[in-house]
């Protein structure tokens, strides 16, 4: 049932994207707060799903929409998608805050005495109008609208006072979206961590003016005081990407973490063969597994014939499915799309020592739109902000 809102293939990427288009300057602009429920027509592109695992890439989504309408006119809606580049790029200087949310929320699973007030926030049985529709409407349909992810992470935080690391966890495990930046630092914004003292405080007027007054909460807290939190780390030099020689013969291995390698690789590579990974224990819920794997067949048929070679679907990325498969195919390289910080690239992180212990080289590839933005992504949005048009303008990209 939550799959069938967002059908998981490129082609449904680039429809959906085309339908949004006209709308995506001032229509997306002056509507894009408003949440008028599900089912119901939005000035949203409801894109994220298909931009979270690149079945349609940033780069893609501006230039369409820049081809359609000048740069001020579809400023704001570039500056959202921008948003999620920001995020990767901040967390991939920071990877320790990845690792201190699970932690945090480890911790909490493990101590938080009350297990029945989360059971209701998750159930949607609190009473709070609003916040108890977009539980069931996040767990039925795996997506909700931007300002209803912020009131209900407000609501949950600051009125019903429960830890936000829990909250972060629900998202992830019913997001078709889940994603381990732009969940983790929305999140850790609206608590007032990620901006130290500064916190999104969800009210009545303000929810009930953005849904067209289907909902205004009562007793929702009024004021509230920011989390706080240990130092984290100052931001750490991007990792450098691996460059490779490209007449090696090699195995293209893609993840989740980008399902459009056509755009990453050449097809002039010599790819002898291709895996294409759905890995379950990779993914926090049932409902991102299935568009994961339904997308990895959709994903698996382009490539092979981009590539011109059989792509096997596989749903353990382990270092003996690779080893065995780079050995039939008889290649000492594996290329794979560049994994931002999170499961994946943790994975990726702990086979790259057995890989090589088999004379494997992993040769993981960043796309040109990471390398512009990331290293802008050091500080808060506000600057990063200001560069995007010299940064579109220099790099070409769009
Ligand atoms: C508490 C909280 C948790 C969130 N968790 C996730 C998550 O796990 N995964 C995820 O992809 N997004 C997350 N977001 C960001 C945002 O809510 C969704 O990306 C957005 O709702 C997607 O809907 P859309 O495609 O219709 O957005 P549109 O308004 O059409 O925006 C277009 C695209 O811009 C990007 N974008 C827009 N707003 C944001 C934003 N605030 N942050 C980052 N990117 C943005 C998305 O890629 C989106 O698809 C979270 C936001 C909050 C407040």
């Amino acid at each position: 049932m939550v799959v069938s809102t967002f059908p998981p293939s490129r082609e449904t990427a680039l429809s959906r994207l085309a339908q949004f288009v006209p709308g995506a300057g001032r229509r997306y602009e002056t509507g894009r707060n408003t949440d008028a429920g599900p089912d119901q027509p939005a000035a949203v592109s409801r894109l994220s799903p298909y931009l979270r695992y690149r079945l349609v890439g940033e780069s893609e989504v501006v230039s369409q929409v820049l081809v359609r309408h000048d740069f001020d006119v579809a400023e704001k809606f570039v500056q959202e998608v921008l948003w999620r580049t920001y995020w990767k790029g901040w967390l991939e200087m920071r990877p320790s805050v990845w690792l201190r949310f699970q932690e945090e929320r480890d911790r909490q699973l493990g101590s938080f005495p009350a297990a029945r007030a989360i059971a209701a926030a998750e159930t949607g049985l609190t009473g709070i109008v609003g916040f108890d529709d977009w539980a069931r409407e996040l767990v039925e349909t795996g997506y909700l609208h931007n300002h209803a992810r912020m009131w209900f992470a407000s609501i949950w935080i600051f009125t019903l006072r429960l830890p936000w690391s829990l909250g972060a966890d629900f998202f992830l495990r019913h997001l078709l979206d889940a994603d381990a930046a732009s969940n983790t630092l929305s999140w850790r914004w609206v608590a007032g961590l990620q901006t130290p003292g500064k916190i999104y405080l969800a009210t009545a007027d303000n929810i009930a003016r953005y849904t067209n007054g289907r909902f205004a909460p009562k007793g929702l807290a009024r004021e509230a005081i920011a989390l706080t939190e240990s130092p984290i780390e100052a931001a750490q030099v991007l990792r450098e990407p691996v460059t490779h020689d490209v007449r090696q013969p090699s195995l293209l291995l893609v993840t989740h973490e980008d399902m459009t390698p056509e755009s990453v690789f050449d097809s002039a590579l010599d790819v002898r063969s291709i895996l294409v990974c759905a890995d379950a224990q990779l993914l926090w819920g049932d409902g991102a597994r299935h568009f994961v794997s339904d997308a990895a067949a959709d994903t698996a048929a382009r490539a092979s014939a981009q590539f011109g070679c059989t792509a096997h679907l596989i749903e353990r990325l382990d270092a003996q499915t690779l080893i065995a498969a780079a050995d039939v195919a008889g290649c000492k390289h594996i290329l794979t799309p560049y994994a931002p910080v999170g499961p994946v690239a943790d994975a990726l992180a702990q086979l790259t020592p057995k890989l090589a212990s088999a004379g494997i080289t992993l040769v993981q590839k960043r796309r040109a739109w990471d390398s512009a933005f990331w290293p802008h992504a050091k500080k808060g949005f506000f600057p990063f902000k200001e560069k995007i048009p010299a940064l579109l303008r220099e790099s070409g990209l769009v």
